[in-house]
């Protein structure tokens, strides 16, 4: 059976510390599918089409990983795609409390269990929401995005 792992997330944007969790995951799965929630009660900086634009250029020679959109819950939409697995990043300990939670409520609902992959040292810094801050403020996010032009 194919091992599918499911990586969701707002990636408003996808920055250099989601495509290494990415690039980690798929030592361990055959099959990465990148999913990106929508919560309509969520307002996003960067739009949803350009967002999925901008991460697919990161795997462009990666048949084995996909970009989703999805609006349900993520255990729900692990079953619609056959992914047995939710792929979240560490960053620190609060991160590690956050998702603690998340994953014990997942598997308390279903039989998806949650892999936790630690962030590599360098990108343990980059945070979307500060990214969001820096591009606002007319800032350049390159050194936290890849293809950045993209977004716009
Ligand atoms: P969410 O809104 O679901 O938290 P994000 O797009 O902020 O979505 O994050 C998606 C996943 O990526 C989460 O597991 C988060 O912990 C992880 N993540 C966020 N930033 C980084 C980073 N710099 N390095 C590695 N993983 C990260």
């Amino acid at each position: 059976m194919k091992k599918i792992g499911l990586f969701p997330g707002s990636f408003d944007p996808f920055t250099k510390g989601h495509e290494d969790i990415v690039f980690k995951a798929l030592t361990l799965f055959d099959e990465v599918i990148i999913g990106v929630g929508i919560n309509s009660t969520k307002k996003y900086l960067f739009d949803l089409e350009n967002r999925i634009k901008h991460i697919e250029s990161h795997f462009m020679n990666h048949s084995n990983v996909t970009v989703q959109t999805y609006q349900k819950l993520t255990v729900d939409f692990c079953k619609d795609i056959n992914a047995q697995f939710i792929i979240r990043g560490l960053r620190d300990s609060k991160d590690f409390e956050y998702e603690k939670s998340i994953a014990h409520m997942n598997i308390a609902i279903s039989d998806i269990e949650t892999v936790f992959l630690l962030t590599a040292q360098k990108y343990g810094a980059i945070n979307s929401s500060i990214v969001r801050e820096i591009y606002k403020n007319n800032g350049s996010i390159e050194s936290f995005v890849t293809n950045s032009s993209l977004l716009v």
